[in-house]
């Protein structure tokens, strides 16, 4: 299938099936979307959303933020992954955006990135997100799912990035972001995709490449070499263990 036919079957899937796909992230403004996407590094949506409340209320604004430190924001986040430097990188943002932005979240990629803990996938985040940009931001699950469905075929996140860029009409690349972590979140999962239930396989390279009868024969063989591989392991263990004894029988 062309590359050009697998984003076709994407996009036409996707805008039928989830086209109000969103991000589970909850947030009212700009600040607090902010916020909550450097919190959720490494750690889950749900985590997050049971600690924002708490610190929307304390810290309202840039403000708040800046006007605290790092001491006393890490009380309200000790729960999330890795919430000493996460504290650290809010106490930092409150400051830079008060300093820099006047309180006001920038909307260029180079002034999100002056933020501490702000990398190229959180201001792709906010850009699209926030102010409509045709950017779309590359997570463990975008880079994974793209991947596997055949729509780009690249090693860094950035590659992905940019090829996501290239083909997608520029109008879905916000919300392509959502329908790819959703996906990845809760079908085309990391250890083992849920490939059964997947309604993607008809278009999806890897489950091509996995389900041919080619792959299947190959699977197959790959088994019966491993049976016989134990079945030799378990021949040289006994024959070892025969030695052991006769060298044990000796000594006495
Ligand atoms: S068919 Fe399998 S590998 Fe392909 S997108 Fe669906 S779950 Fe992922």
């Amino acid at each position: 299938m062309l590359k050009t036919e697998r984003y076709r079957h994407f996009v036409e899937y996707f805008s039928k099936n989830q086209p109000d796909a969103v991000t589970e992230l909850h947030y009212e403004n700009p600040y607090q979307l902010l916020v909550a996407v450097i919190l959720s590094a490494q750690c889950t949506d749900k985590r997050i959303n049971q600690v924002t409340p708490k610190l929307f209320e304390r810290f309202p604004d840039a403000a708040s933020l800046a006007a605290s430190d790092a001491d006393e924001i890490f009380t309200y986040i000790r729960s999330v992954s890795y919430p000493n430097n996460k504290a650290k990188h809010l106490a930092g943002m409150g400051k830079i955006l008060m300093e820099n932005f006047g309180g006001v979240v920038p909307s260029g990629l180079d002034e999100l990135q002056m933020m501490p803990g702000v990398g190229r996938k959180t201001a792709n985040v906010i850009a699209s997100v926030v102010f409509d940009a045709p950017a779309i931001a590359v997570d463990t699950h975008v880079f994974r799912v793209a991947n596997r469905l055949g729509l780009v075929r690249a090693s860094t996140p950035l590659a992905v990035e940019k090829q996501l860029v290239k083909n997608l009409p520029e109008n879905t690349l916000a919300i392509a972001h959502h329908w790819l972590i959703l996906h990845g979140r809760y079908i085309c999962v990391a250890r083992s995709p849920k490939c059964d239930i997947c309604p993607l396989t008809w278009f999806c390279k890897y489950y091509a490449q996995h389900n041919t009868e080619t792959a299947l024969l190959k699977a197959e063989a790959l088994k019966l070499k491993k049976v016989k591989d134990a079945k030799k392991k378990k021949a040289l263990n006994a024959i070892s263990k025969e030695l052991k004894k006769r060298s044990v029988d000796k000594d006495i």
